[in-house]
């Protein structure tokens, strides 16, 4: 499943299109009518956690999009004859599982296999808004509120990183990694963790998902850290290989910082991976 900084990555392609209109195409469902929002401009995109959304200038209205986990969002180029009204006289193939489309004149975006796709007003909007939590990504984000969240409550830390109604855009990657770099075991009740730490962990999740976010994936460990944020200051690509964690994926292996074995639980909906010998409990 995307983590939020990819959402933010596919927002900030999606946002190539502002000011362009459109010609909007796809199934019709009960909460979504691709004609609703047909010639109107794209006004901007966003993402808020693994949400995406796009919003339709004329139209008074944004597309809603949750990709699951097989969900995929495509901005290309394409050069095509236009007609007189400046877009493409002849339509693309159609792709399986097409949600939505929107073409104009430049580019080509496709919404496939979505979880969510709907049509959301004014209202809507600040719905959904308000039941997501704070986003590391999102300017908008209170480190207070974010903090407060995750220390009122008796669940503990690892389920709360997950519950998007918590903080949204942190994913499963990030939750372990995040926690074995605060060393935090991730079976902590929010409420026993100190808030300082909690602060630490949330300013640790913007800068990693900011990296992550110019990199085009999710970068940890801490040589690779330096090297991607070398290489985004200087306009370079980050390589995508090899990847490094310290826990993900390494249930049975030795922590690379104290050597004792990663262990790894169901928890939440997803399988947690932390290292009891330098995760503190806090109880
Ligand atoms: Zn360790």
């Amino acid at each position: 499943m995307a983590e939020g900084h990819a959402v933010h990555g596919m927002a900030a392609r999606v946002r190539q299109l502002v000011g362009q209109t459109g010609r909007s195409s796809g199934p019709v469902t009960e909460v979504f009518d691709p004609a609703v929002v047909d010639g109107s401009a794209v006004a901007g995109a966003e993402a808020h956690g693994k949400h995406l959304l796009v919003h339709l200038g004329e139209s008074r209205w944004s597309g809603h999009f949750h990709l699951g986990m097989h969900g995929r969002v495509s901005v290309r180029r394409h050069r095509r004859a236009l007609g007189e009204d400046g877009l493409p006289r002849t339509d693309p193939p159609v792709p399986e599982g097409l949600a939505w489309r929107f073409l104009t004149g430049a580019f080509l975006l496709e919404v496939t296999r979505p979880t969510v796709c709907e049509l959301l007003d004014a209202e809507g909007l600040a719905a959904l808004h308000a039941r997501l939590g704070p986003d590391p990504l999102r300017d908008d984000a209170d480190p207070e509120v974010a903090v407060s969240r995750l220390h009122r409550s008796r669940r503990a830390l690892g389920v709360l990183l997950l519950d998007q109604g918590v903080v949204s855009g942190i994913g499963n990657v990030y939750r372990a990694e995040l926690l074995w770099r605060a060393r935090i075991d991730p079976h902590s009740p929010g409420r026993a963790v100190p808030p300082e730490a909690l602060q630490t962990l949330w300013q640790d999740a913007i800068d990693l998902m900011t990296v992550g976010l110019g990199a085009g994936w999710i970068v940890t460990d801490p040589g690779q850290l330096t090297d991607a944020r070398d290489l985004l200051t200087r306009g370079e690509p980050v390589p995508r290989w090899p990847k490094r964690y310290a826990v993900y994926l390494r249930r049975g292996r030795p922590c690379p910082r104290c050597g004792e074995t990663v262990r790894a639980e169901r928890m939440g909906l997803q399988t947690a991976y932390w290292c009891p010998g330098c995760q503190v409990l806090h109880s």
